[in-house]
């Protein structure tokens, strides 16, 4: 319902993703909050500057471990068999990925978003290099926790079945409304309870 209710809005990124993303170009390397306020600054010049004291918390969240610094970032990955693009974060010198979330972690495991994130660009990676990838890296910044995640024969199900799903909808189709969706945290729950949490193709 979300990607339905945002397929024609244009992507926008937060603060908090600027100040993650730009500390994670640093991570495996020591992490100066001034060198990397300035390239925050530089790359959203409008960011709020209360965002600073965020940057500290990463800082301090991430110092707390060691991490494997990056050989490339930044990496376009790309499924041709299953026509989709996406991008990798950073790609270590042994070749394990890692995608970076502005989010904080849970107690344990990956959230469900996360996971097929990590298998769509496994897959990815895999059609590339032709070499078997296993899993992947999730890097909760703000809290400083980095988690593999192996992916699961459900991760590749879930991977196809979105991809239909996406599909269907770019074609013209209304998604139902499903029944184990995380609504109580989710913006659009007084949209969707609008709709009586029927079909909305039932209502339109
Ligand atoms: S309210 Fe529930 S069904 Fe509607 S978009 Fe949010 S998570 Fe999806």
């Amino acid at each position: 319902m979300r990607f339905y209710y945002e397929r024609n809005e244009p992507h926008t990124e937060s603060d908090r993703y600027a100040v993650c993303k730009q500390v994670s170009y640093h991570l495996g390397t020591p992490l100066d909050p001034e060198v990397i306020w300035t390239e925050v600054l530089a790359v959203r010049p409008g960011i709020d500057p209360a965002q600073r004291t965020f940057l500290d918390t990463c800082i301090t969240a991430c110092n707390r471990s060691s991490w494997r610094p990056a050989d490339q970032t930044d990496v376009r990955v790309i499924s041709e068999k299953h026509g989709v693009v996406g991008m990798v974060d950073r790609i270590g010198a042994d070749g394990a990925f890692s995608i970076v979330r502005a989010a904080g972690a849970l107690p344990y495991g990956t959230y469900a978003a996360d996971r097929l994130r990590i298998a769509s660009c496994a897959i990815s990676l895999q059609e590339m290099t032709g070499k078997e990838v296993t899993g992947g890296f999730v890097e909760y910044i703000p809290d400083g926790v980095s988690r593999h995640h192996a992916v699961q024969p459900r991760d590749r199900r879930q991977f196809l079945s979105t991809l239909h799903k996406v599909r269907s909808i770019r074609d013209g189709e209304v998604p139902h409304h499903p029944l184990n969706a995380p609504c109580n945290r989710c913006r659009y729950k007084e949209r969707c309870e609008s709709s009586g949490g029927r079909r909305l193709s039932d209502l339109m």
